[in-house]
């Protein structure tokens, strides 16, 4: 049964693989990130460390079609049928030595088999005219959708979080993502130093207003070992990691500014426990999921309590 709260992602797939179960499935290509090796910035997002996002079955040194092979003698041990969509997620997935190498990629990635598609995660600033074209040609027989790492439509956030764009890049990316006719989602985090519920809602009406197909939200988790982490621990910045009461009426007002023309892949980031300094709420996404949908049908539209309850912070 549909969720009727909002457009989930098993409903996302259903629409454009009917009858087919399908799952996404990582891989670690061997990709760098060009606010790291200085072709854009150097350091970094100060809250990344790739690992705390990557699974652990991902590993550079094998070759795509064996990490998606170890993908698939997974999933087809309980579901034999499942068709999957290969999701090159690590760092940047468009930024490779020579445009030629990341046809090879995609293409070695497209000829395993059960393999329908490609989800490509990468920055607004990486995706020239020459990886479009790329993009375009595949997408003409295969489908390709774009995850673009937004975070927050706020230049200062942008800036404090050393991101190297701006929300004009992202913008830009997806308008001509839309002109292309490739399909194109938004990650967004919420809890940004500095932000409140009200900046984090101001980015989801924004990123609405865009031709997207897809948002992905998550809490700002601070991991250890990174610059943010430091910065928190020392004082240096301001950071308010969420409690789960104040994540979860957040999300309830996200979902009631996402119409059912965007998708909300999901709402939680679960990096590994041991890496996760803040906020530690001990919850798996479908556990987190749950107690959303719980609220939402405790709070649904009608319910004058609800819409007259204040953002948090
Ligand atoms: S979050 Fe993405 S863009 Fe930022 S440093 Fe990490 S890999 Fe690079």
């Amino acid at each position: 049964m549909a969720n009727p709260w909002y457009k989930d992602y098993s409903e996302y797939l259903a629409e454009r693989w009917p009858g087919v179960k399908v799952q996404k499935l990582s891989v670690d290509a061997g990709f760098s990130c060009p606010n790291r090796d200085g072709t854009i910035g150097r350091g970094g997002c100060i809250y990344c460390d790739n690992r705390s996002f990557t699974p652990g079955y991902c590993d550079a040194r094998r070759s795509v079609a064996e990490q998606l092979a170890d993908g698939r003698r997974f999933f087809a041990r309980k579901y034999p049928q499942m068709k999957y969509l290969a999701y090159f997620q690590s760092f940047t997935g468009t930024h490779a030595s020579a445009v030629g190498r990341l046809a090879e990629l995609y293409a070695e990635a497209l000829a395993q088999p059960d393999v329908l598609g490609l989800i490509i995660g990468t920055r607004p600033d990486s995706l020239p005219e020459n990886v479009m074209d790329l993009l375009t040609e595949i997408n003409r027989e295969r489908r390709v959708i774009v995850e673009i790492g937004a975070e927050t439509s706020h230049d200062a956030t942008l800036r404090l979080i050393n991101r190297c764009h701006t929300w004009r890049d992202v913008e830009d990316a997806v308008r001509r993502l839309d002109s292309r006719g490739i399909e194109c989602g938004l990650h967004l985090i919420a809890g940004l130093p500095g932000e409140s519920c009200a900046d984090v809602l101001t980015t989801v009406e924004r990123s609405c207003r865009l031709p997207i197909a897809s948002v992905k939200l998550h809490q700002l988790q601070v991991i250890r070992g990174t610059r943010l982490d430091r910065l928190w621990r020392t004082g240096e910045l301001a950071v308010h990691p969420f409690t789960l009461e104040e994540y979860l009426e957040l999300c309830v007002q996200v979902v009631r500014r996402v119409d059912r023309r965007v998708a909300i892949e999901r709402f939680l980031a679960s990096a590994p426990p041991e890496m996760v300094a803040a906020p530690r709420w001990g919850l798996k996404n479908y556990q987190f999921t749950n107690l959303l949908l719980n609220r939402l049908a405790a709070t649904a539209p009608g319910d004058a309590a609800a819409e007259s309850r204040p953002d948090k912070n």
